[in-house]
């Protein structure tokens, strides 16, 4: 059986909770969930609801995605705008903060909607370049020859299609100042059918060097719908990286940090970084303290080679990098 092609998979995710719920034999009783919200509503794809356990109200990959109620509580310290993003484009959709590379938004659409995302609020509709927006996009790389590195990020950036994203790149090609293209990206993830052929012949073209960050926050998220896709983004000459989000009661255990480390190994990827919560607004239930986040560093670092240790960091406004946590260990 061959999997529908992605937008299909995309046209068909689970909206309703209610459906969501129905589908795992759960119902409002297991659970205390929100009805439909606003703009950042439930949104999964099927395959992703596949690797959910049936029964399960604490089951990893539903906590990541299921609205509840507990998103309305206002917490102190959790705002609508935690990293002052609105303010930091100098051009809609482009970001430049950090030296050498500026992050992109092609799309404000993502295939799942992640209940601990700071982008929740974000006002993509206003910030979405659209194909009109690029040119003054490709001006400012042009005059900006330190930026070496464009890194497209989201929304989900392959949420655009295949022939959009050709263009861009090709366009961007002419830019002889960047080498190097990022795509930070949750969706073949959740739908592994988005690797399609065209996109790695997309891979295999281009001169620049590839990266692909792919953002999975426990190991169930691995399953063997996975195994060819990223085999192919490799012999395709993508390097693959993941990044995590350190989330309460979804991977903040050690035992839950060294299956996914292993995991992606398995796979062909390496862990990059775990982001303490960014203090938005609707997920201080996610979070878990500095305090914790060490110590369960230290548990990793304990038991892992050190290329499966992924860096703690966490973003804060203003600032020309993550920040990473120091684990104190040299003067332990
Ligand atoms: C995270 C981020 C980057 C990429 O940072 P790396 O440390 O290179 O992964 C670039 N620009 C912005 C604004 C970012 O938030
Ligand atoms: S930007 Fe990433 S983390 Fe945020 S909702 Fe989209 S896929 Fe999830």
């Amino acid at each position: 059986m061959s999997a529908s092609p992605w937008t299909q998979q995309w046209q068909e995710s689970f909206k309703q909770v209610d459906d969501l719920l129905n589908y795992l034999d759960l119902s409002r009783k297991n659970i205390v969930v929100l009805g439909q919200v606003d703009a950042f509503s439930l949104r999964v794809p099927r395959a992703f609801a596949d690797r959910m356990e049936k029964g399960n109200p604490d089951d990893p990959l539903l906590k990541q995605i299921l609205p509840l109620s507990q998103e309305l509580e206002a917490v102190a310290g959790f705002t609508k705008d935690p990293l002052a993003e609105e303010k930091a484009n100098p051009l809609p959709g482009l970001l430049h903060k950090y030296h050498g590379r500026v992050l992109l938004t092609l799309s404000g659409a993502c295939a799942v909607h992640c209940r601990y995302c700071f982008r929740r609020h974000f006002p993509y509709k206003e910030n979405n370049p659209g194909t009109k927006g690029w040119e003054p996009i490709f001006e400012y790389l042009t005059n900006h020859s330190e930026v070496t590195e464009v890194i497209l990020s989201g929304g989900d950036p392959l949420s655009v299609d295949d022939s959009m994203l050709e263009n861009f790149i090709q366009r961007l090609e002419t830019v002889s100042s960047v080498k190097y293209l990022r795509i930070h990206t949750r969706l073949p993830v959740v739908i592994p059918a988005r690797i399609t052929e065209k996109l790695l012949e997309i891979f295999r073209a281009t001169r620049f060097r590839v990266t692909m960050v792919l953002h999975s926050n426990h190991a169930n998220e691995w399953d063997a719908s996975l195994e060819l896709p990223m085999q192919q983004l490799k012999a395709s000459g993508v390097t693959l990286l993941n990044q995590a989000v350190l989330l309460r009661g979804v991977n903040d255990a050690v035992h839950s940090q060294l299956d996914l480390s292993y995991r992606l190994f398995d796979y062909g990827i390496l862990p990059y970084y775990l982001h303490l919560l960014d203090k938005v607004s609707g997920a201080a239930h996610f979070d878990v303290s500095k305090v914790d986040a060490i110590s369960l560093m230290h548990g990793m670092i304990d038991v892992l080679p050190g290329y499966l240790v992924p860096k703690l960091v966490y973003e804060a406004p203003h600032r020309g990098s993550k920040i990473p946590v120091d684990l104190g260990l040299d003067h332990a």
